[in-house]
């Protein structure tokens, strides 16, 4: 999967595509879930506080919408970024299990689970060792950039009793 997405980054910033087609056909592979005409990205490729994470934008600005739909796909034991942000996240876990935080609590979940994360809500997802974690992630088109905690907020989080053993910071 990581090669792919090393492979793809490559799009990023190429001119862009013509307007996808109406229909573009579902491929469950090998390497993860993959869509027709859609691009498979590395998750914020400059970070080191994530791990095995690829994005596909399934709908967005490109079909003059002001949301953008998603697809995350979070490896075996990987996690995504601790962050806050006023924008909130609608989720749909489509396949693989494992835990998300928000907030002061950690939630077990799993195919078809709604995750709704609300405005400056810390929030972090893993996958469980054994399968990677797939889900639609709904958020605004404009939107705020994710604040990472400081140095008191990672230590408040550490302490925290809730989910000092669940985050990676
Ligand atoms: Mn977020």
């Amino acid at each position: 999967m990581r090669m792919h997405a090393e492979a793809d980054r490559e799009h990023d910033t190429a001119t862009p595509a013509a307007p996808a087609p109406p229909v573009r056909k579902f491929r469950a592979e090998d390497a993860g879930y993959r869509w027709d005409a859609v691009p498979l990205k590395a998750y914020k490729p400059a970070g080191t506080h994530f791990q095995d994470i690829t994005r596909q934008t399934l709908f967005g600005e490109a079909e003059e919408l002001s949301s953008e739909l998603r697809y995350f796909e979070v490896g075996p034991g990987g996690h995504s970024t601790l962050e806050r942000h006023e924008h909130v996240h609608a989720v749909l876990i489509l396949q693989g299990r494992g835990r998300v935080m928000v907030g002061e609590a950690v939630h077990a979940i799993e195919p078809f689970d709604l995750v709704h994360v609300p405005p400056q809500t810390w929030h972090q997802f893993r996958a469980d060792a054994d399968a990677p974690l797939g889900f639609l992630c709904l958020v605004a088109c404009d939107r705020d950039r994710p604040h990472r905690p400081d140095a008191d907020e990672a230590e408040a989080l550490r302490r925290s009793p809730h989910v000092g053993d669940f985050v990676r910071l």
